[in-house]
């Protein structure tokens, strides 16, 4: 029942201090030139706003606070080094991010800006990652949910991307290893879009295995194809599971079962990272699920753990842009990995028709 684990949830409100603006000029300016005149010729009345804002994760919060959750215990975290991050990313990336502290501007074509707070809050968003983690291995807790923004898993090695600036979970993969002394972790993926970042980073790398369930291309990033399954040494240790857009609970929930679980008892994890993001909740339009689905998939990645990983399990947000089904999702999520039993998954309606078809069978007898 509820309260049965200990889950640690870090929130930092540094992390707040990432504020961009729809406004920002492009770097370079050129292109601020060309994506103004796309933005113009099509006539978008509306004023655009970066759907990714502070909101989002004081949504979770104060949800949190509202209905508390036995078990759970908030916390704050902490930055990540320049030693950490250089993990995953290069130190050219590194650097350029750096110069751009305290400014504002845009990184990318695809909407990833940055303001004054932003390199802070990506630090804290990554470190706190890495303190989720620790906190597993000491033993302190059963798993860890962080709370963060920046998002990360469209980040990869050399580029922001998708709103990200840090790939989080990867950094925190590649400390699991550096600090902990284990070979194999296994990252899952079940935001909405294809974690192309963290595909990328891993892509090569036999010791950490990526699953990933997202809306099939050419939903953004375009990335994600089934043939898609690693290079080179690390061939066999990505598996994407590509889906159409009304892909809901059943879908996603078969997927788990007989696609990852296989893969897991294959592979044998000593660490399970999720890139956790909220986006795949039909509010949000991208996929078709429902609040009982995250808790049913949270059931599956949770007995994996208690498995193969003695309960090491640590989640990273990453998408969901409505605050209420955001907030709300992650609750769910976080009353599994409290110890709640998961729900079960059905097709929307079905029973209800049963019913009803209960109801009206003996009107429709009597009149024969
Ligand atoms: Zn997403």
């Amino acid at each position: 029942m509820v309260g049965d684990r200990d889950v640690l949830v870090i929130y930092d409100e540094r992390v707040l201090s990432h504020r961009p603006e729809a406004e920002e000029e492009f770097l370079p300016g050129r292109m601020d030139k060309r994506i103004r005149g796309i933005l113009d010729g099509l006539g978008v009345e509306a004023k655009w706003s970066y759907p990714e804002h502070p909101g989002r994760v004081i949504a979770v919060r104060e949800l949190l606070e509202a209905e508390p959750i036995a078990g759970v215990r908030i916390t704050t975290g902490q930055p990540a080094t320049r030693e950490q991050l250089s993990r995953v990313h290069t130190t050219s990336y590194l650097e350029n991010l750096h110069e751009l502290e305290g400014k504002q501007a845009w990184l990318d074509v695809d909407t990833t800006a940055v303001s004054a707070g932003s390199l802070e809050a990506a630090e804290v968003a990554a470190g706190s990652t890495i303190a989720a983690v620790d906190a597993v291995f000491e033993k302190k807790v059963q798993s860890a949910f962080v709370i963060c923004r920046p998002p990360g898993h469209h980040a990869n090695a050399v580029r922001a991307r998708g709103f990200c600036l840090f790939n989080n979970i990867a950094v925190a993969a590649a400390h699991a290893q550096f600090q902990w002394d284990i070979e194999r972790v296994l990252i899952i993926d079940w935001d909405a879009h294809h974690g192309n970042g963290t595909q990328d980073i891993f892509d090569a790398d036999p010791s950490v295995m990526f699953f990933d369930t997202h809306r099939a291309a050419p939903f953004y990033p375009g990335t994600g194809d089934m043939e898609e399954i690693g290079e080179g040494l690390g061939e066999g240790t990505t598996v994407n599971v590509p889906l159409p857009e009304d892909a809901g609970d059943l879908a996603i929930i078969n997927a788990f079962e007989n696609i990852l679980v296989p893969a897991v008892e294959w592979f044998k994890p000593e660490l399970i990272l999720v890139s956790a993001g909220m986006d795949a909740h039909r509010t949000e339009l991208c996929l078709n699920m429902s609040y009982d689905g995250y808790s049913a998939m949270t059931g599956i990645v949770q007995r994996l753990a208690d498995q193969y990983c003695d309960g090491r399990l640590v989640m990273a947000l990453e998408g969901g842009y409505n605050p209420d089904t955001l907030a709300r999702c992650t609750h769910r999520v976080l009353e599994v990995m409290a110890g709640a039993a998961p729900a079960t998954v059905r097709e929307p309606g079905v029973e209800e028709v049963a019913e009803i078809a209960e109801f009206h069978r003996s009107a429709f007898a009597e009149m024969e």
